[in-house]
C-alpha cells in the first residue's frame, strides 16, 4: 500500500506558510514504513529539531482505479478517519529554498500515525465534517472538510490521473490552520465529528 498525501488543501494553512493557494491538488507520498497504527507512540527523530503536526482527514481506499472520473470516485472509498502528516519543518525549509523534493521532511519513518476509520454511511454529509487536534488537553487545530480547496472525489480523481490508486491506500486529504511543534512528552488527541479516534504520545 502506500500514502497519498495533498498539500495545501486549506486556504488559510496555505497562507500560514507564505504558500500560494494552488490551482491543482499539489501531492507527495509517503512509503508504508511511514504508517503508525493502533494509538503507538510517536518516535521524536533525531535528524530534526522541529518536527510539525498536521492534522487531516484520511479517505482509505476500497478499490483499485485508475484515471476516476469525479463523479464516479465516491464508489472508490466508504471509510475516513483521521492522521498526522508529521512533518521536518526544519529539512522541508532547506529543501523548499533549494527547490528540492520534501521526502527527508515527509516520509520519513513514523511520520504518518492514522486512527481507526469509520464508515461513510455513520458519518453523514462527508463535506461537511468537523475534526480537531488536541495537544496535552489544548486544542491546536479545528477544521471543516467544507473548507477544503479540492474535495476527496476531486483529489482522488486528479490524483489517479498519474497513479493507480489500490485498495487499501490512504490519502490524507490536507491540513487546516494552526500546525506547530510537538516535543518528547507530548500527548496528541485526533477528533473527529467530535469522536476521539487518536490518542497517542510523542516519545
Ligand atoms: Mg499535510
Amino acid at each position: 500500500m502506500k500514502i497519498i498525501c495533498i498539500g495545501r488543501n486549506y486556504v488559510a494553512h496555505a497562507r500560514e506558510l507564505d504558500n500560494e493557494v494552488p490551482s491543482a491538488p499539489v501531492f507527495f507520498l509517503k512509503p508504508e514504513t511511514a504508517l503508525v497504527t493502533s494509538n503507538r507512540p510517536f518516535p521524536y527523530p533525531g535528524f530534526s529539531g522541529d518536527v510539525h503536526h498536521e492534522v487531516e482527514v484520511v479517505v482509505r481506499m476500497r478499490r483499485t482505479g485508475s484515471r476516476i472520473r469525479k463523479e464516479d470516485a465516491g464508489s472508490y472509498f466508504n471509510e475516513l478517519g483521521v492522521g498526522i502528516d508529521f512533518t521536518a519543518r526544519d529539512l522541508q525549509a532547506r529543501a523548499k529554498e533549494k527547490g528540492l523534493p520534501w521526502e527527508i521532511a515527509k516520509a520519513f519513518d513514523h511520520s504518518a500515525p492514522v486512527s481507526a476509520f469509520r464508515p461513510v454511511q455513520s458519518l453523514g454529509d462527508i463535506h461537511h465534517l468537523s475534526f480537531r487536534l488536541d495537544r496535552n488537553g489544548s486544542t491546536v487545530q479545528e477544521g471543516n472538510t467544507e473548507l477544503m480547496i479540492f474535495g476527496f472525489e476531486e483529489i482522488i480523481s486528479y490524483v489517479s490521473g498519474f497513479i493507480t490508486l489500490q485498495e487499501g491506500d490512504l490519502i490524507y486529504t490536507g491540513t487546516p490552520a494552526g500546525v506547530g511543534p510537538v516535543a518528547p512528552g507530548d500527548r496528541l488527541e485526533a477528533y473527529l465529528e467530535g469522536e476521539k479516534l487518536m490518542d497517542f504520545r510523542v516519545e
